[in-house]
């Protein structure tokens, strides 16, 4: 997917106190998202966590004889590798980078060195951990109970949220992928959004060009997952411009 960016900080690092944030990035630069790049599989060891800046990373399920399901995103509010978190070095989900970026990049050890003796960066990224979980809870929810048509409109906003960006290229099949559903599914969910003028979708060229009825025409999983950013991350409601002044900031709380 290729995204227009605007270039800021990841949340969670932004809102640590100098000093933590010195610890984990001194000394080294973002590295580059690249679209498709696979970052961790699933059972493997996980040697890095990364921060997205402005790129975004799909987590994904390998399914035995049905391909893949995506069950969750990570952009610019979270970070990839919240197994460290709870004390487990091993990755559950498959990563794989879905709109091209940079993140920082900070190996695990470190990051283990800095929750064990750093309590209020540990409460911080404990908060995300909730927020990543009941996204996760969320997404379960949404692909046994609603319709492709909502679940492609909440899809779109998440990606727009973590794009940070009006325009995104994804082609049918990716979507099919993501959503767990047949390609054919997508194409008719597809146009029935451009029909209500929601969305304009060209050769994989997504614009969303009414943000609002895209809000309406999601299921209220989208609403629901926004409450609990806001709630526990302290996002800020209408920063994000005139067109969408429900677009979550997720960003932390200063520890
Ligand atoms: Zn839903």
């Amino acid at each position: 997917m290729k995204i227009v960016r605007t270039r800021a900080d990841n949340s969670l690092l932004a809102a640590l106190p100098a000093v933590t944030r010195r610890r984990l990035t001194a000394g080294r630069a973002p590295v580059e998202l690249l679209v498709h790049e696979v970052l961790s599989q699933a059972g493997e060891r996980i040697r890095h966590v990364y921060f997205p800046i402005d790129g975004f990373i799909s987590l994904i399920t390998p399914v035995k004889g049905r391909g893949q399901l995506e069950i969750g995103l990570v952009g610019r509010e979270g970070m990839l590798g919240v197994p460290l978190l709870l004390g487990v070095n091993v990755s559950p989900l498959r990563a794989m980078v879905q709109g091209g970026g940079h993140a920082w990049r900070v190996d695990a050890a470190t990051l283990q060195e800095e929750l064990r003796s750093n309590a209020s960066f540990r409460a911080s990224l404990n908060r995300y951990l909730y927020v990543f979980l009941a996204q996760l809870m969320q997404t379960a929810t949404c692909t046994r109970f609603h319709r492709i048509e909502a679940r492609l409109a909440r899809w779109l906003l998440m990606t727009r949220d973590r794009a940070h960006a009006d325009q995104f290229h994804v082609t049918h099949e990716f979507l099919a992928l993501m959503l767990g559903v047949r390609r054919v599914g997508v194409t008719r969910a597809a146009t029935a959004l451009q029909r209500r003028k929601l969305i304009r979708y060209r050769r994989g060229d997504i614009s969303v060009v009414d943000v609002r009825g895209l809000e309406r025409a999601a299921c209220a999983c989208y609403a629901i997952d926004r409450k609990i950013y806001a709630r526990i991350l302290g996002a800020r409601g209408g920063q994000q411009g005139a067109t969408n002044s429900a677009a979550p900031s997720l960003a932390a709380e200063n520890p």
